[in-house]
C-alpha cells in the first residue's frame, strides 16, 4: 500500500497553541505578528520581570488583540511553591564534580562552595541521602549530612550554577504552601486586570486550587484556573485536580525532572485522556520546539512531539523559552501552526479525530456527556459544516470541544470574557454576540456557520442551546439547521 503524506493542512486549526511573552516578544508590533502566526493564548511568565512590566504586556496585549478583534486571552503562571537557589556575588558559581559544597538556608549572597537556597524549610525537608537537582536537571548533588541551616552536600554532576536557578527534590514531599506570599501578589495583580486564566505551578492536589479560587472572592470576575502538573504527588492525585480545575497544563520541564524522562510521555498521554474526559482544556507545555532559539527550523524530533500531541487530541500545545527569548518567535509559531495543521488534516481524513464518547459508561450519564455524545455523533453522521454552541460561561463549548466532533465549533457568547476562556478550547471559534441576536437564535447559528466558517445554503449545521449558568434550569436542545 503507497504511503500517502498528500493532505491539505486543515483550514481552521483545532489544537490551540499558547504562547510566553518576555523580551523578544513583548512590543505591540510582535504581539501583532504572534496572532496574525496563529497564537490563541499568551502566556506571562510570573517567575520573571516585576509588576510594572507585567502591568504593561498585559495591556498591550488586550490593546492589540481588540484592535485585531480577536478574542486573545492571557494565562497568568504563578511561580507556586517552586524552589530556587538565591543571588551570588558574581552572578554564577561552578560546581566540580567530587567537590563538597554547602547549601544553606540563612539568607546570605552565595559564592564558591555555598549555595543559597530562596526556600528556607530546605534543611526540614531534605534528609541524609537526598537528590538536589538545580537547572532543570543539568546540575545534581547529594545531600551527605544535615547541621541545622547547613546542607553538606557532594557534588555529582558538576556545572555552572547561576543566580536563581531551580531546585527540583523527585520523591520528596515538599512543605512549603501551595501559595507564597510573591503568588498572592501576583494573583491580586492579575485578577484586578481580569485576567482570563491563572496557572498553578507545583499543583499537587486539590486543596491547591481551592486556596487559589477563595482568593478570588474579592474580587469581581474570577480567572479560570490552570493547574500544573509537575511532579508525583500531582500525578497520584490528578482525577481530583482536574474536578478542581479549570483545565491542567502538562508541565514537562518540572516534570522531566521531577520523574525520569522516558516517564514524561506515559504521563502525559494518561493527563491529556483524563482531562478530556472530564471535559476540561490540556494543555501540553515545553520544549516543543526548543531548537528554534537559535534555528530557523525544527529537529524531526520536535515535529514529531507536537504532532503526538496534536494526534492524541490536546487542546493546546505552548511555547516557552522559544516566543519568550529566542531568536524566531514568530516562525516558532507559524511552524507550530503548519504541523498542527496537517496533522488535524490527516486525522480528519483517517478517522475523523476518533470522536470520544462515553458510551462504555453506565448509564444514566450526565446530562453534559450525554447531549455531548449526541453531538459528536450527529456531526459525524450528519456530515454538518459546524456545530454552534450557545454558551453563557463556556461550560457548554469545553464539553462539546471534549468529544472532539469531526464538525468545527462557533460558540458564541455576549460575554467577552467567556469569549477569551473559550479561545483555549480545541475546535472552538468564539464569537462575541448581542443578548438580542442569541434570541433569534435559529437565523443567528446560520449567519455565524456561514461568516466564520463560509458555510453555503444547503449545508447542514448543528445548534445546541438550553444550558444554563444554574444547573436547575438546564433545558438543552440540539436542533439540526439548514443555512
Ligand atoms: C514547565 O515546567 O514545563 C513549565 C511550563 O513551567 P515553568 O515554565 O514555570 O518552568
Amino acid at each position: 500500500m503507497p504511503i500517502d503524506i498528500e493532505f491539505t493542512p486543515l483550514l481552521h486549526r483545532r489544537t490551540k497553541i499558547v504562547a510566553t511573552l518576555g523580551p523578544v516578544s513583548s512590543s505591540a508590533k510582535t504581539i501583532g505578528e504572534l496572532i496574525d502566526a496563529g497564537v490563541n493564548v499568551f502566556r506571562l511568565n510570573m517567575s520573571h520581570g516585576d509588576h510594572a512590566s507585567h502591568t504593561e504586556v498585559f495591556n498591550t496585549i488586550r490593546q492589540v488583540s481588540n484592535q485585531k478583534k480577536a478574542h486573545i486571552a492571557i494565562l497568568a503562571d504563578l511561580c507556586g511553591p517552586k524552589i530556587r537557589c538565591g543571588l551570588f556575588e558574581n552572578g554564577s558559581i561552578n560546581l566540580l564534580p567530587g567537590e563538597q559544597v554547602i547549601v544553606t538556608t540563612r539568607e546570605v549572597t552565595g559564592k564558591q562552595g555555598l549555595i543559597p537556597s530562596a526556600y528556607h524549610q530546605l534543611n526540614q525537608d531534605a534528609q541524609v541521602g537526598t537528590q538536589l537537582l538545580f537547572d532543570d536537571g543539568k546540575l545534581e548533588l547529594l545531600v551527605e549530612k544535615i547541621d541545622q541551616t547547613e546542607l553538606h552536600c557532594k557534588v555529582i554532576q558538576g556545572g555552572e550554577l547561576k543566580d536563581r536557578k531551580g531546585i527540583n527534590i523527585p520523591n520528596c514531599e515538599i512543605s512549603a504552601p501551595a501559595l507564597t506570599e510573591k503568588d498572592y501578589a501576583d494573583a491580586r495583580l492579575m485578577l484586578g486586570l481580569q485576567v482570563d486564566f491563572l496557572g498553578l505551578s507545583f499543583t499537587r492536589k486539590a486543596a491547591d486550587i481551592e486556596l487559589l479560587r477563595d482568593l478570588m472572592d474579592e474580587f469581581d470576575r474570577p480567572a479560570a484556573i490552570i493547574a500544573k502538573m509537575e511532579n508525583h504527588e500531582a500525578l497520584i492525585n490528578a482525577d481530583e485536580i482536574i474536578l478542581a480545575s479549570d483545565g491542567i497544563m502538562v508541565a514537562r520541564g518540572d516534570m522531566g525532572v521531577e520523574l525520569n524522562p522516558e516517564e514524561v510521555p506515559i504521563a502525559q498521554s494518561q493527563l491529556v485522556l483524563a482531562a478530556r474526559k472530564l471535559h476540561k482544556p490540556v494543555i501540553v507545555a515545553t520544549q516543543m520546539l526548543e531548537s528554534m532559539l537559535t534555528q530557523t527550523q525544527p529537529t524531526r524530533a520536535e515535529v514529531s512531539d507536537i504532532s503526538h500531541a496534536v494526534q492524541s487530541g490536546a487542546d493546546a500545545i505552548m511555547l516557552s523559552g522559544e516566543t519568550a527569548a529566542g531568536q524566531y518567535p514568530v516562525e516558532a509559531v507559524a511552524m507550530m501552526d503548519r504541523i498542527a495543521r496537517l496533522n488535524e488534516s490527516y486525522q480528519w481524513q483517517t478517522d475523523h479525530f476518533r470522536s470520544l464518547q462515553s458510551h462504555s459508561a453506565t448509564p444514566p450519564i450526565a446530562l453534559h456527556h450525554a447531549v455531548a455524545n449526541a453531538i459528536a455523533s450527529l456531526s459525524l453522521d450528519l456530515q454538518v459544516y459546524c456545530v454552534i454552541v450557545m454558551s453563557q460561561g463556556g461550560t457548554s463549548a469545553a464539553v462539546v470541544s471534549s468529544t472532539r466532533p469531526s464538525a468545527p465549533i462557533v460558540a458564541a457568547s455576549p460575554k467577552a470574557a467567556t469569549c477569551r476562556k473559550m479561545n483555549l478550547y480545541w475546535g472552538t471559534v468564539a464569537v462575541e454576540t448581542d443578548t438580542d441576536a442569541i434570541e433569534a437564535h435559529h437565523k443567528l447559528a446560520s449567519n455565524l456557520a456561514n461568516e466564520v466558517f463560509g458555510a453555503n445554503p444547503g449545508d447542514r449545521i448543528l445548534l445546541l442551546e438550553g444550558f444554563n449558568i444554574n444547573p436547575n434550569q438546564h433545558s438543552p436542545a440540539i436542533t439540526v439547521l439548514t443555512v
